[in-house]
């Protein structure tokens, strides 16, 4: 049965290229019916915090992407990772080396002055340990074959080949007794029986080196899919610019993980001309000859395009929940505070058919919604104070009486009253549409003007239009 991993290092966020390579990973999976594990690749101790290691595990559950098993900890395998530098040194595939810090910077500059990669230069590699100067705490490196090639038969980038050549002796095991990462990941994917290895194709060489590795220790090299990196809209690498966030701050910036998800599913494989997958669309086409060998570009304005789709094909009260699960990010900048209000909720949800239509993010939906939260008397924007000219004001005073005469309450009585008005006093809808809209949004657009009025109500209504024509 096929077993993926997702093996992230812990030192930031779990950023956008990440969350992309877990995606196909889990997708390849479930595909094949086998099991993706997750190994948190904790070596670098100073860089690996608790709260990377949090910020991964949440951003793969908010985008649904779940794991099988125990999340596997690297470094607290590092004592299985020295027992198989010893292995291999025991069995002749893996020598002691002494050379010198300053021997090695010395390769290194001999290698730069003949305009060629540094590469160890195998020193140690059949002289007698007791030669070994005194005080000098050895490295392990690999007795790596110096003849023939290194083939890495990738999935994505097809047959890759090294030169044994130009591969030099690595090392396994540190002066200090710690393994390094090419070795963990080796000893790892092994012992957790990964048969593919899918990751970014900035591995490519690693996986010459990992398998290097495996052949030393007779084990089976996993299958290899190396997929092309995101570059920015612009073709140059991705930087925060182009979009290189975590993944939580695209929820923060009101994407839905669903939408999100389908646009990361498109980076770099596609099917057809297919752009919108459900879940089990995107399960069941998922495969790895469809990944592409160029960059994917992001492009936010696709995103956001997609995560607009996803908005208005959800369910009301499904939207107002996802507001409130990012309100303790965005709300107070807004005057917001999770749960939401049960009176305030109910109105969102009553306000939202008309809202979803042009949102294109949950944020732009919280604020196309502000008139629903927004404090009495209201903050106008630029735009909605210049409705509110004294020819503007006059139609608010004219059409108040109309309205506080009203029966019933409700899109259609208000519509009635607002257009018999405007009919009366001889000017357009606009006239006085426009001015209530300002008065009663604070905004110049909104969802429809009455639907509007509905929603808020009669006292809420006719508050406002007081607080700017008392
Ligand atoms: N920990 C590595 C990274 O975050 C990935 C290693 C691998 O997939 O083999 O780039």
């Amino acid at each position: 049965a096929v077993v993926t991993r997702f093996a992230p290092s812990p030192t930031g966020y779990l950023h956008i290229g990440g969350a992309r390579t877990a995606l196909f990973n889990w997708l390849y999976a479930r595909h094949t019916g086998g099991k993706m594990l997750l190994r948190i690749e904790d070596t670098d101790r100073e860089r690996s915090t608790k709260g990377a290691i949090d910020a991964i595990l949440d951003g793969l559950s908010w985008l649904g992407l779940d794991w099988d098993g125990d999340v596997v900890f690297q470094f607290a395998r590092a004592e299985r990772h020295r027992a198989v530098a010893e292995e291999l040194l025991a069995a002749g595939r893996a020598y002691h080396c002494y050379a010198t810090a300053e021997e090695l910077t010395q390769m290194r500059e001999t290698a730069r002055a003949e305009g060629r990669a540094p590469r160890y230069d195998g020193r140690w590699r059949d002289r007698d340990p007791a030669e070994a100067p005194a005080g000098v705490k050895p490295v392990i490196r690999l007795r790596a074959p110096t003849e023939g090639e290194t083939v890495v038969e990738d999935a994505v980038q097809g047959r890759v080949t090294w030169a044994n050549r130009d591969l030099d002796d690595l090392v396994l095991l540190r002066s200090d007794g710690t393994p390094t990462y090419m070795l963990a990941v080796v000893v790892d994917d092994h012992d957790m029986g990964v048969t593919q290895v899918i990751r970014g194709d900035d591995h490519l060489t690693n996986a010459a080196r990992q398998t290097q590795i495996f052949s030393a220790l007779g084990w089976d090299v996993p299958k290899m899919a190396h997929i092309p990196l995101i570059h920015g809209a612009d073709g140059a690498k991705l930087s925060k610019r182009h979009g290189a966030l975590g993944v939580e701050a695209y929820r923060d910036l009101g994407y839905l993980p669903t939408a999100l998800r389908n646009y990361l599913v498109r980076l770099g494989w596609s099917h057809g001309d297919q752009e919108v997958f459900s879940t089990e669309e995107m399960i069941a086409a998922f495969d790895l000859g469809s990944v592409g060998r160029s960059a994917a570009r992001f492009d936010f304005a696709k995103l956001a395009n997609l995560n607009g789709l996803y908005i208005r094909s959800s369910a009301d009260a499904d939207l107002v929940a996802a507001i409130e699960t990012i309100l303790p990010q965005v709300g107070p900048e807004r005057g917001l505070s999770a749960p939401l209000q049960p009176d305030l909720k109910d109105k969102l949800t009553q306000a939202m058919p008309g809202l979803k239509e042009r949102a294109k993010t949950l944020i732009e939906l919280l604020d196309s919604a502000y008139y629903l939260y927004a404090q009495r008397p209201l903050a106008l924007d630029e735009k909605a104070r210049a409705l509110l000219s004294d020819e503007g004001r006059a139609r608010l005073a004219g059409v108040k009486p109309a309205l506080e005469a009203l029966p019933e309450w409700s899109a259609a009585s208000t519509e009635g009253a607002v257009r018999q008005y405007a009919e009366d006093a001889g000017c357009k809808l606009g006239q006085v549409a426009q001015p209530l809209r300002a008065a009663l949004t604070g905004r110049t657009t909104s969802p429809p003007l009455f639907d509007v009025m509905a929603v808020l109500g009669r006292d809420e209504t006719l508050a406002r239009l007081g607080d700017q024509v008392p």
